[in-house]
């Protein structure tokens, strides 16, 4: 029998609501030309819930001539600036009359706890609501030469844009996506991660009922190596983003490389260095240290896996953290008291317990966790492991869950040296009381964002993204408009 195209589900807390399992595409939900369906897990059970419909290369192509359709001859060809900031904007809204449904589809599909989960859905609120604002002031610039000469520029939207996103922010990464490549004029087909594809269809059926024409926001479901891949080396999409591995980063690269030279931004790993200083207030640090490594179970692309520590304080920070760490509430991600829920797929989770496995056979001390939480799902508990050193595994790679390494450090020489050690670059968080050693390392560390007295706190009208191979372009604020549009460059002759 084949797969119907909506199905009621109802989440352990309650919310009932009909889940479209199809393709969006050109504002309908459609199956897959092949056929094909997958399997949708719960992550705190590690049992099937579901299926959806799953795109292959066929569905690819024909998502990508609707974007293209609606680019080049559709209503979205004659749209006015304001008239796009006006959909995006009634989409936000569309998004907040639908938090609830959202935020539990979030915690269900991921495992996140859902009062994680409901700020991820404020967050896509803002993010939808900003780059409804940015979509008619975006503009060229008059340009002066010479007498004989009117020369001006134009900012024009790329075409049709292609955009994978990754499991851990799954509403979030779609809202990062479709709010700025849509203010700037552009169509897209979004490939959801295949561990995480039912908010982004929920958000797709917003889409529709926000009044976008046709052809204009496509979100497929489907795998990297197959729907990822297409969309990557297609010939039609001439601008790709990307979140996710620096791996993947690097294939998305070479498939521009390889098919027509897309635009290409991507937004990749990291092991980001979170600093703490003698002066700092240490009570508030820890806070910061323990939000920055295990908010989101470790799954955050910027987490503060590496943490370094002054000698003056690094016996009571360790001994401290560990306390702290084992205060964090762990389990039923439909509790709302809960702060870390399950990782996402058995893949994660073995991977993650295997890196404690390389932690201890490297030497290093585990201060707490190192095992599962729990008998049923994938929950684990927060880990720390103390006297880590530079070359070990657990310091250089990145582990993506409640994984912490932590360091001693002498001085700001050394720290700096410490925390610019890595081949990634996206993020770094600073604890210290005095803004001269606050400036001077956040002047020298090698990261895309550096947080002084605090940590993880992105904002929508922020750039966001990554020094080395942590990635290329930015996302958010202006920067992202930067990303999806071209500059056109008209001059007049006068003479
Ligand atoms: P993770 O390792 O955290 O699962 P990935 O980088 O593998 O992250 O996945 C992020 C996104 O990239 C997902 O949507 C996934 O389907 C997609 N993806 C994975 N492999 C490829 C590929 N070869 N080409 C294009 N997209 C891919």
């Amino acid at each position: 029998m084949s797969l119907s195209l909506f199905q009621t589900f109802k989440l352990p807390n309650g919310v009932e609501y009909e889940q479209p399992l199809g393709l969006f595409i050109n504002n309908e939900f459609v199956p897959g030309k092949e056929g094909k369906v997958f399997d949708v897990h719960d992550p705190a059970t590690a049992k099937v819930v579901g299926q959806v419909h799953e795109a292959t290369e066929a569905d690819i192509d024909i998502a990508v001539d609707a974007a293209e359709a609606a680019f080049y001859d559709g209503p979205w060809s004659k749209i006015s600036s304001a008239e796009r900031g006006r959909l995006l904007t009634r989409l936000a809204d569309l998004f907040e009359e639908n938090h609830l449904i959202l935020s539990s589809i979030e915690s269900f599909d991921n495992g996140k706890a859902i009062q994680l989960a409901k700020g991820d859905i404020q967050a896509s609120i803002g993010c939808l609501r900003y780059y409804g604002g940015w979509a008619d002031k975006i503009h060229g610039k008059v340009i002066e030469t010479d007498k004989e000469r009117f020369a001006y520029t134009k900012q024009e939207p790329i075409g049709v844009c292609g955009q994978i996103i990754p499991w851990n922010f799954p509403l979030l990464m779609w809202a990062w996506k479709i709010g700025p490549a849509i203010a700037a004029g552009n169509t897209v087909v979004l490939k959801t991660a295949e561990q995480t594809p039912l908010g982004g269809l929920y958000a797709a059926k917003l889409v529709k009922e926000a009044g976008f024409p046709p052809g204009v926001i496509n979100i497929v479901s489907g795998f990297g190596k197959i729907a990822g891949n297409a969309i990557s080396h297609h010939a039609k999409i001439h601008k790709i983003a990307f979140t996710g591995s620096t791996l993947v980063g690097r294939q998305i690269l070479k498939a521009s490389a390889e098919s027509n030279l897309k635009k290409v931004t991507l937004e990749l790993g990291g092991k980001s260095p979170n600093i703490v200083f003698d002066d700092a207030d240490i009570e508030k640090a820890i806070e910061w240290i323990n939000f920055g490594i295990f908010y989101n179970g470790g799954q955050t692309c910027c987490a503060g896996s590496r943490v370094y520590v002054q000698e003056g304080i690094y016996d009571k920070v360790v001994a401290e953290f560990k306390r702290r760490a084992e205060a964090n509430i762990v389990g039923n991600p439909f509790d709302d008291a809960t702060f870390q829920g399950a990782q996402v797929s058995e893949a994660q989770y073995n991977r993650i317990l295997n890196y404690v496995e390389i932690g201890k056979n490297e030497g290093a001390v585990v201060e707490t966790g190192g095992e599962r939480h729990g008998s049923e799902g994938w929950f684990i508990k927060p880990t720390i492991f103390s006297n880590v050193t530079p070359d070990m595994r657990i310091m250089q790679e990145e582990i993506f869950g409640p994984v912490c390494a932590i360091a001693k450090f002498k001085d700001i020489d050394e720290v700096v040296r410490l925390g610019n050690n890595s081949n990634y670059g996206l993020a770094s968080g600073i604890h210290t009381k005095s803004l001269n050693v606050a400036l001077e390392v956040s002047n020298r560390l090698r990261a895309g964002t550096v947080w002084i007295n605090s940590y993880n706190a992105l904002h929508w009208s922020l750039p966001f993204g990554g020094y080395g191979e942590s990635g290329i372009g930015r996302e958010l604020g202006k920067e992202a408009i930067r990303n999806y549009t071209q500059i056109k460059t008209v001059s007049v002759n006068l003479n």
